[in-house]
């Protein structure tokens, strides 16, 4: 099988001594491709680097995201627009993430505006994927981005409404779903709405899970089988079947041939 983690932060700090290790044991678990998403230019340079050492393993995608707009340092937003676009020419960027909009953050709601803006239309003039976390704030995104001209759109574990979730899949938006769903009623019942087409797998690690089977340790790709495991499961399909398919959809959203 060929197993995907679309949305991991294996550049986070708390990875950082493990990496290495994450990646052999992904390997051994059949995990081909995992895509390191960053939360600002620190963690936007380590996936860069980490693609670079982990090439046709480990894939970048950069941006800020919106817990970050409130620290972002002077020049910050700049910088990695800067660094994208660079990059980008060279074709080093697989996706602009992991960007959006939180509720929780709604003191810096106008900040978050602006800078999940500037990602978009970044992604745009590069026509790269964008990788989004829309806590709260799903049905608001989902109706902002047809006035963006985006070709490629993830909606990062989607929990609700299951309104958006259609107007989505009618835009051709695809969604990942995680651990969560081995225990979460809400998000197997996404996953048994969303046609199998628009669906990729995540572990978003170093996120921790504390309920059964992952019990708080700490997030691995290999979690993915699991995940996989509990899809295949929902959609009353065959596991390998079903892994196939996310294989399938992964080349086709990324632009990127599984090796
Ligand atoms: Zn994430």
């Amino acid at each position: 099988m060929k197993l995907i983690d679309a949305h991991i932060h294996l550049s986070d700090a708390e990875y950082a001594e493990h990496v290495g290790e994450l990646l052999v044991e992904a390997k051994n678990s059949e995990v081909v491709a995992l895509v390191s998403n960053s939360m600002d230019l620190e963690t936007s340079k380590g996936s860069l680097k980490l693609a670079e050492k982990y090439p046709n393993h480990v894939y970048p995608a950069l941006g800020i995201h919106p817990w970050n707009v409130k620290v972002l340092k002077e020049n910050e937003l700049e910088e990695t627009v800067k660094l994208i676009s660079e990059q980008s020419q060279k074709n080093a960027v697989t996706a602009i993430g992991e960007i959006g909009l939180d509720y929780k953050y709604e003191a810096i709601w106008d900040q978050q505006m602006m800078v999940f803006d500037k990602m978009l239309h970044l992604a745009e003039k590069l026509d790269l994927p964008v990788i989004i976390h829309s806590r709260g704030t799903t049905a608001q995104i989902v109706d902002m981005l047809p006035s963006y001209r985006l070709k490629r759109v993830l909606l990062h574990w989607f929990s609700h409404p299951m309104s958006a979730l259609y107007k989505g899949v009618d835009n051709g938006y695809f969604i990942t779903e995680g651990p969560p769903v081995a225990y979460s009623n809400g998000i197997r019942e996404v996953v048994k709405k969303v046609p199998l087409t628009n669906l990729l797998t995540e572990t978003d690690g170093p996120v921790t899970y504390r309920k059964l089977p992952y019990n708080g340790q700490l997030t691995r790709p290999s979690f993915i089988r699991t995940v996989v495991e509990a899809v295949a499961e929902v959609k009353n399909m065959a596991v390998a079947d079903v892994a196939e398919q996310i294989a399938r959809n992964f080349e086709g959203f990324f632009n990127i041939k599984l090796s």
